[in-house]
């Protein structure tokens, strides 16, 4: 189960192993993982990075 790294809410998997959601990589290389709600409030990718804890 994933869970968001903004605002830690658990993502449903949908099929084929698809998250609602996205991943989005920092500068390490590591993924995160973003639920759809927060990826359609902070659309910026670098903004988002930044609220992740
Ligand atoms: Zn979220």
């Amino acid at each position: 189960m994933a869970k968001c790294g903004v605002c830690g809410k658990k993502i449903d998997i949908i099929f084929l192993g698809k998250l609602l959601g996205t991943y989005i990589k920092d500068k390490k290389g590591k993924k995160h993982a973003v639920c759809f709600e927060c990826q359609k409030k902070i659309p910026d990718k670098e903004d988002l990075l930044k609220k992740i804890k």
